[in-house]
């Protein structure tokens, strides 16, 4: 896509958000958008970051190092939204700023036991009981594993990230933002969480309805960069 066109793209976004967050009665900067750049050359990153969009999203491991120069090289955050294995952790820590799709207390001891310093995290949460989704399969397994999580020396957990349901109607969007919302609410009623903010939800398709329901980061790829491919 040519640059005039991402740059047409961003301005259109950014003002639809605008007018959403106003609407919804809160401040514009208590909402952040995500520029999901996966199948998508580094190249257009690049031309949506002149234009002011500092934070993009990935969700493969494998792609982001085929594409991304390193963190501290690149003048742009990415992090990543994206199921990670195991065996790419270490690989994951070095490439991103934020992992936003821990889904498992495995995973979590993994990545503290790789980093030194505090690493950033977000916890995934299924809250449309789809089973082909990733993420913890309900709060109560959310809170089991918070239990040690929160305890974790090197993981900072800044919130929690879902995935509406795919082709839902909207009461069952709202629905699993609403859950979201109270699953982040209780957390951090009962766990010890010093930096927790975050609740990222809302896509191309669903964005308005997250908004409405709290959201605070918009992880949006399609309107800004148009269709991808099929894999
Ligand atoms: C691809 C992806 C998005 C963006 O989806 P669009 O519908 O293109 O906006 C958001 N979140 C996650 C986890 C994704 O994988």
């Amino acid at each position: 896509m040519r640059r005039e066109e991402l740059a047409a793209n961003l301005l259109a976004v950014q003002s639809a958000l605008a007018e959403a967050i106003a609407k919804s009665g809160r401040s514009q900067d208590s909402v952040r958008l995500m520029a999901v750049s996966k199948t998508h050359p580094y190249e257009a990153m690049l031309a949506l970051c002149e234009e002011g969009q500092l934070l993009f999203g990935e969700n493969r491991v494998q792609e982001g190092e085929g594409k991304l120069p390193p963190k501290g090289e690149r003048p742009l955050s990415v992090n990543l939204i994206g199921h990670l294995q195991g065996n790419k952790a270490k690989k994951a820590i070095a490439l991103f700023d934020r992992i936003d799709s821990v889904d498992s207390l495995r995973l979590a001891r993994r990545l503290n036991d790789l980093v030194s310093v505090p690493y950033p995290i977000l916890l995934e949460l299924n809250t449309s009981g789809e089973a082909a989704k990733h993420g913890f399969e309900s709060e109560d397994a959310l809170f089991f594993a918070l239990d040690e999580i929160a305890t974790m020396e090197n993981l900072r957990v800044e919130g929690l990230l879902t995935l509406g349901p795919l082709g839902g109607d909207e009461r069952a969007i709202r629905t699993s933002f609403a859950a979201l919302r109270r699953s982040f609410e209780r957390a951090r009623e009962r766990f010890d969480l010093p930096s927790f903010f975050e609740l990222s939800m809302g896509m191309s398709g669903d964005w308005p309805l997250a908004i409405a329901e709290g959201s605070t980061c918009v992880r949006i790829g399609t309107l800004l960069f148009g269709a991808r491919e099929a894999p």
